[in-house]
C-alpha cells in the first residue's frame, strides 16, 4: 500500500477534545470519526486493526468449542419483558418503536435473545453443553460517553453465552472461557489480569472482570503484584487442570472498587506486594445459574426424567474498546512512537524511501523490496511521498507498524536499514528480514 494512495487522514496536532492517549492517536491518524456524540465510524486504519482482534478473540472461542452465532442488532422488547428486565436496564436501553407500533430496542447485551434461541431447540441434557457466541455491534445509551471509542455509545462486543445441567458443569464452562480469555489477551500482548468482580445488575454469583492496568483506566484495582507473574502455560481443556488454573490466580488478592475491601487487602497482601493502580476492562465473564432461564422457562430433561432449568454464564470481550487498549498500553505518546504488536499490526512494516525529485531509485527499490515482502505475506506500507525526511518517519512512527526498512543515499549492495521500531537500526540482507518478521508472526 503506498501512503500516497491511502485513506489515512494524518492531523498534524493533537485535536483538543481528545483526553486520552488513545483517543488522541486514533483521531490524529484517522482510525476512527465521530459521527455523533459516543457513536463513531471506523476508517480503514482502525478498522483493519479491529479486523485482527476479532480474529484472535474467534479463534481462541472457537478453541474451547464454543460455536459462533449472529444474533441481530434489533430485538423485540417481548423477551426483555419476560426476564423482567426490560424496565430494569433503564435508560441505558435505547428504545425504538417500529411502524406497527411495537416495541423495540438496539440490544446493550444479548442473555435474552440467545435464551430464547436456546430454548426453542434444546430439550434434553443430552445436548448439554452448549456454548454459544457472537461478535456484533451494541447500544448503551452511556450518560457519560468519553474517551473516544473506549466508552461509546455503540461498540462492538464478543458475547458467549454457555448452557449447561447443573452447577458442576458449568463452571467447568466458565473455566474454560477463563482460559481462553488469558490467551486471547496474551495473543494481543497485553497483561489482563482476573479481577474478582461484583456482579451488578446482572446478578449471579461468580464473575471476573479482566483488567489491564493503565493510568487512564476507569477501574480502580487493587491487587498483589505477584498475580502479574502467572501465565496460562501447560492448562488443559479438562477439569482439573482448569480448576487449578483458576486457584493458582484466585490464590492472590485482586479486585476491583466495589470488592475492595481495606482490612482484608492489609491482611492478605504485604506492603511490598501492594498495588492500588487503575485499569481498563476489556473482558468480563459471569457466571448466574439460572437467573434467565427460570424466568424465561428454559429447561431441559434430565437423567431420571425430571426437568430443570439449565445454569448459564455470559462471557463479554470489548473487541472495539480493545483497541484503545493497546494503545493506552503500547504508545509511547513522549516521542510519538506506536508499535502495534504484530499479531493485530495494521502492516507488519513501513518502507520509507528518500525521494528525490529528479531520480526516482529509491522509489524503485522501494517496489522491489515490496514484492519479495508481499509474496511472504508480509503487508508493507510505503511512505512515497515527497515530503522531507523527518516528517515521513514521524508519520510512520504513529501509524506503528513495528519495523521499519529506510532506503537512503546511503543504501548501497544488499545490505538494507532495517529498525524494530524502538530499537536500534542494523544493516541486514533482505532475507534475513524477511525471516525475522516471519519468525515474530508465526510465535502470535
Ligand atoms: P463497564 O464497567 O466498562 O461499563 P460493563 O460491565 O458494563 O463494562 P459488560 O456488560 O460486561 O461491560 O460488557 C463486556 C465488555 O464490553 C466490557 O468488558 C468492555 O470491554 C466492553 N464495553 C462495555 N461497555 C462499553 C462501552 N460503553 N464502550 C466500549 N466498550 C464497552
Ligand atoms: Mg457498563
Amino acid at each position: 500500500m503506498y501512503i500516497s494512495k491511502s485513506f489515512i487522514p494524518i492531523l498534524k496536532n493533537i485535536p483538543s477534545e481528545a483526553k486520552i492517549k488513545s483517543h488522541q492517536l486514533m483521531l490524529r491518524v484517522g482510525m476512527i470519526k465521530q459521527s455523533s456524540a459516543g457513536i463513531y465510524s471506523w476508517l480503514p486504519l482502525g478498522f483493519k486493526i479491529m479486523k485482527k482482534i476479532e480474529k484472535i478473540v474467534r479463534e481462541e472461542q472457537n478453541k474451547i468449542g464454543a460455536q459462533e452465532i449472529l444474533m441481530p442488532t434489533i430485538q423485540s422488547s417481548d423477551i426483555w419483558k419476560e426476564s423482567g428486565r426490560y424496565e430494569d436496564y433503564g435508560e441505558e436501553m435505547l428504545r425504538i418503536k417500529d411502524r406497527q407500533n411495537r416495541e423495540m430496542l438496539y440490544g446493550p447485551t444479548n442473555e435474552e435473545l440467545v435464551t430464547d434461541i436456546f430454548r426453542s431447540s434444546i430439550k434434553s441434557y443430552k445436548s448439554l453443553p452448549q456454548l454459544l457466541y457472537h461478535i456484533q455491534w451494541k447500544f448503551r445509551d452511556e450518560i457519560r460517553p468519553r474517551f473516544g471509542i473506549m466508552r461509546c455509545r455503540e461498540f462492538y462486543m464478543k458475547d458467549a453465552y454457555s448452557f449447561d445441567i447443573n452447577d458442576e458443569e458449568a463452571l467447568f464452562s466458565y473455566n474454560k472461557f477463563f482460559l481462553s480469555y488469558l490467551k486471547t489477551f496474551k495473543r494481543l500482548n497485553l497483561t489482563a489480569i482476573p479481577m474478582a468482580a461484583d456482579t451488578g445488575p446482572i446478578g449471579g454469583n461468580l464473575s471476573h472482570e479482566f483488567v489491564i492496568l493503565a493510568e487512564t483506566g476507569e477501574s480502580k484495582i487493587y491487587a498483589d503484584k505477584r498475580i502479574f507473574d502467572l501465565n496460562s502455560d501447560g492448562t488443559e481443556l479438562e477439569k482439573n487442570s482448569l480448576d487449578n488454573l483458576r486457584k493458582k490466580y484466585e490464590q492472590f488478592y485482586s479486585v476491583t472498587d466495589e470488592k475492595f475491601d481495606k482490612q482484608e487487602f492489609e491482611k492478605k497482601v504485604s506492603e511490598k506486594n501492594q498495588i492500588k493502580t487503575k485499569g481498563i476492562e476489556v473482558g468480563h465473564i459471569f457466571y448466574f445459574g439460572d437467573k434467565y432461564s427460570k424466568s424465561m422457562e428454559a429447561s431441559v430433561d434430565l437423567p431420571g426424567g425430571k426437568k430443570d432449568y439449565v445454569k448459564m454464564g455470559s462471557y463479554g470481550i470489548g473487541v472495539s474498546r480493545l483497541v484503545g487498549a493497546i494503545i493506552e498500553a503500547k504508545y509511547d505518546e513522549k516521542n510519538e512512537i506506536m508499535k502495534w504488536p504484530i499479531s493485530v499490526a495494521p502492516y507488519d512494516i513501513s518502507i520509507i524511501p528518500m525521494i528525490n525529485k529528479n531520480d526516482s531509485s529509491a522509489l524503485n527499490k522501494a517496489n522491489n523490496i515490496n514484492l519479495e515482502l508481499e509474496k511472504n505475506n508480509i503487508e508493507t506500507i510505503i511512505e512515497d511521498t515527497d515530503e522531507n525526511f523527518s516528517s515521513k518517519i514521524k508519520k510512520m512512527n504513529l501509524i506503528g507498524a513495528p519495523y521499519q526498512i529506510i532506503i537512503g543515499k546511503q543504501t548501497d549492495g544488499d545490505l538494507l536499514e532495517f529498525k524494530e521500531v524502538g530499537k536500534d537500526s542494523q544493516k541486514l540482507k533482505l532475507k534475513e528480514i524477511v525471516n525475522i518478521i516471519k519468525k515474530e508472526k508465526v510465535k502470535n
